[in-house]
């Protein structure tokens, strides 16, 4: 039987607007000046993450997958359902959308779309991020949109470390610059840009927007999820659930000395945004610390925590 963690090796993606904290916070050995994204956890073909250790290290998370199943509870689906990165926005990202799993699939032959969640780790004094828009009807999106009436069209709430927010597919969004946020989303990679500030890369080209389709599946008028966190002590740590939704629930844990025993019911996601520890199961002890991320697979009958740290952590909930 299976019994340990799986803890991956993250892939870092080159963007323009990517910058250098993701070595700074993290010390990550980044490959790019502007580095954006850190994906921690994946199984995308864009990125698949290499199993570090165990029976299957050197494989993908892909591979195990598709091939060692009863590691995630013999959960069906094609690929791997969740996707965890760490994104540092040295500048604004652009304006953008994802659609659902059914625009994702009749129009893009894709597996999934894209509902994303963010935790924010650390940002800039006066860092925001745009959530939604202020149009009444799709005429209005798109006559706004064709005008470039941005300031009028688009909702900005500034944000602090700790805040979280739920993105369903649908929603216009950007994150701005100055912020590390931990992204839970759908494995996806599909983005429609709306709109890049008309920014040009080194060769003076605009990067390509998706006007068409962003106005296919932009909710109108756009809703403010509700959200209610809750906080509770279990196990010995202290928890806060984020979000609990279609895809994933997502929950804050404090560690603080020594977890009790914990059995997990299915495989679970763990992002170590601060602090180091150990994790003790019946054939050994892993050390983990901050930026490593790992996977309980559904095959661990009970395992321990202890140290300092805190994690983001995730279950599937397809
Ligand atoms: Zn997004």
């Amino acid at each position: 039987m299976y019994n340990e963690p799986i803890f991956l090796q993250p892939e870092f993606k080159e963007r323009i607007w990517g910058g250098t904290k993701l070595n700074e916070i993290f010390n990550y050995d980044i490959p790019f000046e502007n580095t954006g994204e850190c994906w921690g956890i994946s199984g995308h073909a864009n990125g698949a993450n290499r199993i570090k250790n165990g029976p299957l290290q050197g494989s993908t998370l892909a591979e195990a997958w598709s091939q060692h199943r009863e590691l995630f509870g013999n959960e069906e689906g094609a690929e791997f359902p969740l996707l965890v990165k760490i994104l540092d926005s040295k500048r604004d990202l652009s304006v953008q959308v994802h659609p659902d799993d059914t625009y994702a699939r009749e129009i893009e032959k894709e597996n999934y779309g894209k509902t994303e969640c963010w935790y924010v780790i650390d940002c800039e004094e006066g860092a925001e991020i745009i959530f939604g828009h202020h149009a009444k009807s799709q005429e209005q999106l798109a006559s706004m949109v064709e005008q470039g009436e941005w300031d009028e069209l688009l909702h900005r709430i500034p944000v602090k470390p700790g805040d979280f927010y739920y993105v369903p597919s649908g929603t216009i969004h950007a994150i701005g610059e100055g912020i590390q946020i931990l992204e839970t989303q759908q494995s996806s990679d599909i983005t429609y840009r709306v709109y890049d500030y008309d920014r040009t890369d080194n060769n003076g080209k605009k990067r390509v927007l998706h006007l068409d389709r962003s106005l296919d599946v932009t909710n109108v008028p756009h809703e403010n999820p509700t959200l209610e966190r809750s906080q509770w002590t279990e196990d010995g740590i202290k928890k806060e659930k984020l979000v609990e939704e279609a895809y994933f629930t997502v929950h804050h844990w404090s560690l603080e000395e020594k977890s009790h025993g914990i059995t997990p019911e299915t495989y679970q996601l763990f992002s170590v945004i601060d602090g180091e520890g150990t994790l003790t199961t019946e054939i050994g002890i892993f050390s983990f610390a901050k930026g490593d991320h790992f996977i309980i697979p559904a095959t661990v009958e009970s395992y321990t925590l202890e140290g300092t740290a805190s994690f983001i952590t995730s279950v599937s909930n397809k």
